[in-house]
């Protein structure tokens, strides 16, 4: 069932960045500023429809995915975008990713 989906074992659509997908709206610009966090704000890169992203790896995920602790935990987790915060466990698009990982 989508609630017991365990994101620590997955990571999915934190890997589905490449070209510039995962977006990064301007209020995420203004809030980092705000928090001292320029520094994710120099590791961006240009998103569709004219908008910032996360930058990614050669693999296709985000340059921010994974801690000591975890492959799949997202390093700035406490700061993550907006998209990244809104994505909801569970939705058909996370279903989607997951198949296509080759994640039940
Ligand atoms: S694809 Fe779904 S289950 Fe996997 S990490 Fe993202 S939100 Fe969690
Ligand atoms: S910032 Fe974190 S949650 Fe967002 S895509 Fe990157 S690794 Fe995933």
């Amino acid at each position: 069932m989508p609630e017991n989906l365990d994101c620590l074992a997955c990571g999915a659509c934190c890997r589905t960045g490449h070209d510039g997908r995962i977006l990064v709206p301007a209020e995420d610009l203004v809030r980092w500023r705000r928090l001292g966090r320029e520094d994710l704000i120099a590791q961006l890169q240009p998103g569709h429809f004219g908008e910032a992203a996360f930058a990614t790896r050669e693999d296709g995920s985000c340059v921010h995915l994974g801690t000591p602790e975890s492959a799949n935990a997202c390093a700035v987790y406490d700061v993550r975008g907006t998209t990244c915060r809104e994505f909801e466990r569970g939705s058909r698009q996370c279903l989607e990713f997951r198949r296509d990982f080759g994640i039940e």
